[in-house]
């Protein structure tokens, strides 16, 4: 049984500098496939010199960058979108390789990316701007305007898709922009960067540094770096923010989740098992849009054992991804067997499943669990688990259930499964999530609507993708201008 391409050798990172790769004199880590714990890459730790070198070249690009037509711009982004068209399978498989997702997810995710890069091509035929004579004589005119340097810090679970939330958007418009990759994933970013020089990018407008913390310090301190865009857990999502905005830099820094999906007695059963299953299995579990606590409104007890049947069915390794590494996989364990032990039921129980080929014996999977019987102070209910681990919590009343959703102290996603339009209204204007899904279990936005969340799963204005990212990557530049009068103009003279 194949499930994926791992590399035939490691890959050892480096970084994109001015448009050349650089090897790296900082320490290395070890990049491990999840699927068997293979060590696949090595990736530097960049030293501060060479963070200093990557801003420096992207800031010497900027002049010219930012002064050519954002036609001419996005000819080079036409070029990249073919080009990850082309080498769409074997992106997915890298992706797939170092982040522990099926090659379907991986691929999908990277589809969804390019509909980012789609959005950022259309910016060129969006209105830039506008004029108007604001009294006889005068002119006030707007217009979009790059900040500079920028830089995006990005999380293991979506090695290509979180990275085309930002540069493609962040270059369009005019910005040199510097990725940090995550170090437990930054072996897509290495094709992503090369084809982003295939396209004809010049050197400097696109860069990518490799490394962790220090590496991310340097880049927010720096003072050529305009913006922060960082996707990523609560508590860095709110130092980086933090870091950023006390340096009086533009932040936006996306967290973590635990979404809510309501269920009520008249929902669709088809509909709801698949939606359910899917998203708190999809990707492992780990993406922030993830299912993670179910609230079971009244007598819902025939669509949950279904959940739990069709959960039962599903295979790690074809069917549901690798956990990203042992200590992820050891402490989501560690979660189950606490909820247990608190007196909940776990009516699935993933944890020793594996493919079942002994290919992938050494990999990190867990097989899908479900919790029942929860209440919302243990731990299972509460924290973000990042696995393919559906907590089941029952309430009697639709305002009980919206009163857990306002009080989840995260705010990406709230999904109701219902058949009844009142329920669906009741939720979706009283939900306090940024993204609620009505009989849809993971209600990420297509574009050109903003992806972007609330509370503690977004420090910052606006949203990261979309219309509302515009506010973030650039500036509005207002022009007023003066003529002589025309009335008093003699033209024929
Ligand atoms: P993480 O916070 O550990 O790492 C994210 C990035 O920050 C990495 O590039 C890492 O090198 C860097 N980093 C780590 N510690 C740092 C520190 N102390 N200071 C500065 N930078 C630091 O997150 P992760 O484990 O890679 O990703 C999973 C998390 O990301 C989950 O919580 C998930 O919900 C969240 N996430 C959120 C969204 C969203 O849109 N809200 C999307 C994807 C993932």
């Amino acid at each position: 049984m194949k499930l994926v391409d791992l590399p035939a050798e490691t890959i050892t990172c480096k970084n994109l500098v001015g448009g050349k790769w650089l090897p790296s004199s900082g320490r290395f880590l070890e990049v491990k496939s999840p699927y068997t714990g293979a060590v696949i890459g090595k990736v530097p730790m960049s030293l501060a010199t060479e963070v200093e070198d990557a801003v420096q070249r992207a800031h010497a690009a900027f002049a010219g960058w930012r002064r050519t037509p954002i036609k001419e711009r996005c000819q080079h982004l036409f070029r990249f979108r073919q080009l990850m068209m082309e080498n769409i399978d074997a992106l997915s498989n890298r992706a797939a390789a170092e982040a522990g997702k099926t090659v379907a997810e991986a691929k999908a995710g990277i589809q969804k990316g390019l509909e980012v890069v789609e959005f950022a091509l259309s910016l060129q035929n969006l209105d830039q701007g506008g004029a108007m004579e604001v009294s006889r004589g005068v002119t006030c005119q707007v217009s979009r305007e790059p900040l500079g340097v920028v830089c995006g810090i990005v999380p293991f679970n979506f090695p290509a898709m979180v990275p085309l939330w930002m540069f493609p958007i962040a270059v369009a418009v005019g910005n040199c922009f510097i990725l940090k990759p995550s170090e437990k994933v930054p072996l897509t970013s290495q094709m992503m960067g090369d084809l982003m020089m295939k396209a004809g990018f010049p050197e400097g407008v696109f860069s990518i540094v490799n490394g962790n913390v220090d590496a991310v310090h340097h880049l927010i301190d720096h003072k050529h770096v305009q913006a922060v865009a960082f996707v990523g857990s609560t508590p860095v999502a709110k130092s980086v923010y933090t870091r950023a905005t006390s340096l009086g830099k533009r932040a936006l820094a996306l967290g973590g989740a635990k979404n809510h999906l309501l269920v009520v007695p008249d929902a669709d059963a088809d509909l709801t098992v698949k939606g359910v299953v899917d998203s708190f299995t999809g990707c492992a579990g780990q993406r922030c849009m993830a299912a993670s606590l179910l609230v079971a409104v009244g007598d819902v007890d025939p669509l949950l054992e279904k959940i739990t049947e069709a959960a039962k069915a599903l295979v790690p390794g074809p069917q549901l991804g690798a956990i990203i590494d042992r200590p992820a996989l050891e402490r989501i364990e560690g979660i189950i067997d606490r909820a247990a032990k608190a007196g909940a039921k776990l009516k699935v129980d993933g944890r020793g499943k594996k493919p079942g080929d002994a290919a992938y014996d050494k990999g990190t999977w867990l097989g899908p669990t479900v919790i029942d019987g929860a209440t919302p102070e243990m731990e299972c209910a509460k924290t973000e688990i990042f696995g393919p681990v559906l907590t089941i919590v029952r309430v009697k009343t639709l305002s009980e259930a919206m009163a857990l959703e306002n009080h989840n102290h995260y705010g990406n996603a709230t999904s109701v499964f219902t058949t009844s339009g009142a329920v669906a209204r009741y939720v979706s204007q009283n939900a306090t999530n940024g993204m609620v899904g009505i009989n849809i279990g993971v209600p990420v936005p297509r574009e050109p609507f903003s992806f972007g969340g609330t509370k503690d799963s977004k420090f910052g204005q606006g949203d990261i993708t979309g219309t509302s990212s515009l506010d973030f990557w650039t500036n509005l530049k207002k022009v007023t201008t003066k003529w002589a009068a025309e009335a008093d103009h003699n033209w024929m003279s």
